[in-house]
């Protein structure tokens, strides 16, 4: 393996300059757009929560709502009204659940122009793989809580989808958490089983298991069924919950999250989270044949930029960007999520998971990688040499093999206490070899903490986190 990195920049990298504009974005991260996935499990309250959001964000309009409402109500699920603001599809509005990753774009802030986009994942264990498709391009996770009594300890059990979704916020990036304890209408507001369920989340994001920094957790008491402290704390505290102290709404919390630090200005690097078709999703014919809805991770993007398409290792040409709601735009930055139109390429050179590179600055694929990884603390069965697993990083997945186990590492020190183990057991560090089945766009962790974090899957379940260290291209 071939270290392609000196004091954490890539050498190839060392000579990118970036332009004045990228400069800016990376100066006035406050501003950037914001993207949030919702999280939790199944029933939390996550639909819900979104339709709430939409409303409080002016998406929402009441026309839809109550169109919502009243076919709901037809349907005998009249408690699904907020939540079919999202769920789109037949099929789930007849079970009820989320399937697909819904996303949808709204403006955060008239005044600066900033968007927010928001994905509502799927809390159903069948349908992990497409929740990480969603969370892949977050900055923001809403862990959303059914702080019931009963259901807050089985959503938290170990085959509860909740530890699931935060082990792989971690895993791919997202940079910060927002805890909302939601349903506390049906234990009236109590204050004390509030506290129980913050104290008991919060430990588990922070110790040791999950390994967020505290100041990157925020918890939040709703309910959103009934609309409380979604955009008022005062309104809350008079008609809810005298005892919270915390005033800030989810809606403030928001508003004033940034988008992860972006570092360092980097050369171009935007996942592909969706393909855009014309006769399906594509919001626009203008964007053309070959069109796609990605997250700029670094760099910026302009109309007629040459770019370099990896893995298929192509170049193609801009010819359309919109950002918000079908708006044509010259030019996207950092943090931003867009609809890309290129030309001179087929569509098929594009896939979930392609990553779209400055032209001069390509990211070659990995076949290899050297990753520090802590096994999930409900590890059924130890990781073995020759173990298949399921690597997902960003928005791409493929299967890989385990080649080899390097070390074992001190969880406080990160120092090796055991070198070449026979196997990795449950909730230690350690050090890997993986090998791809298909080569995947990733880059190390030093230089790209969402280009350079993996979760590593087996049998429907999460059994590691990782952080790339080395690749071999
Ligand atoms: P999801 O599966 O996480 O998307 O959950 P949904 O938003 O579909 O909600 C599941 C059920 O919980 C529905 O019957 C909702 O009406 C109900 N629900 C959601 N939020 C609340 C809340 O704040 N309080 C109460 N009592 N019920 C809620």
């Amino acid at each position: 393996l071939t270290p392609d990195i000196k004091d954490g920049v890539e050498i190839s990298l060392k000579s990118y300059t970036p332009t004045l504009e990228e400069r800016e974005a990376y100066e006035n991260t406050s501003k950037l757009d914001l993207s949030v996935v919702i999280l939790g499990h199944v029933d939390a309250g996550k639909s819900t929560l979104c339709g709430r959001l939409l409303e409080a964000l002016h998406s929402l309009d009441a026309r839809t709502h109550h169109k919502n409402a009243r076919e709901s109500k037809a349907a005998g699920k009249a408690s699904f009204a907020y939540a079919w603001a999202l769920d789109s599809l037949p099929e789930e509005r007849a079970r009820g659940v989320t399937i697909d990753v819904a996303r949808t774009r709204v403006r955060l802030d008239e005044s600066e122009d900033r968007w927010i986009q928001i994905s509502d994942a799927p809390g159903h264990r069948d349908f992990v793989p497409s929740a990480i498709a969603g969370a892949s391009s977050a900055d923001v996770a809403l862990l959303v809580i059914d702080g019931a009594i009963g259901a807050f300890e089985k959503g938290f059990s170990e085959n509860g989808q909740t530890k699931e979704h935060a082990m792989m916020a971690k895993a791919l990036g997202i940079s910060k958490m927002i805890v909302v304890v939601n349903k506390l209408d049906s234990c009236a507001y109590d204050k004390s089983r509030y506290e129980e369920v913050k104290s008991r989340v919060f430990d588990f994001l922070t110790n040791g298991n999950i390994g967020y920094d505290e100041k990157d957790v925020a918890v939040v008491p709703v309910s959103a069924l009934e609309g409380s402290n979604i955009v008022s704390s005062n309104q809350f505290v008079q008609e809810c919950a005298p005892w919270y102290a915390g005033n800030e709404s989810l809606l403030d919390i928001l508003k004033s999250s940034k988008a992860s630090s972006k570092g360092q200005p980097a050369p171009l690097r935007m996942p592909v989270l969706e393909i855009l078709t014309a006769s399906g999703n594509a919001s626009s014919h203008a964007l053309g044949s070959c069109a796609f809805t990605g997250k700029i991770e670094s760099g910026s993007i302009s109309v007629r930029d040459k770019v370099f398409i990896s893995p298929a290792n192509v170049v193609a040409t801009v010819k359309r960007i919109e950002k918000g709601l079908n708006q044509p735009v010259q030019f996207a930055s950092v943090g931003a999520v867009v609809d890309v139109g290129l030309t001179g390429v087929e569509s098929s050179s594009l896939q979930s998971g392609s990553v779209i590179c400055h032209h001069s600055y390509p990211l070659r694929a990995a076949k290899v990688i050297e990753v520090d990884i802590k096994t999930s603390d409900s590890l059924k069965r130890p990781i073995l040499p020759g173990a298949k697993v399921v690597v997902h990083a960003h928005s791409a997945e493929t299967e890989a093999t385990v080649l080899e186990l390097l070390s074992i590492l001190d969880e406080t020190t990160g120092e090796e206490v055991k070198r070449k183990p026979l196997f990795l057991p449950k909730g230690k560090y350690g050090k890997i070899v993986l090998s791809f089945q298909q080569s995947l766009c990733v880059e190390a962790y030093a230089l790209s903490k969402t280009l350079g974090g993996v979760l590593l899957r087996s049998e429907g379940e999460a059994i590691a986190q990782g952080t790339i260290a080395k690749i071999k291209r």
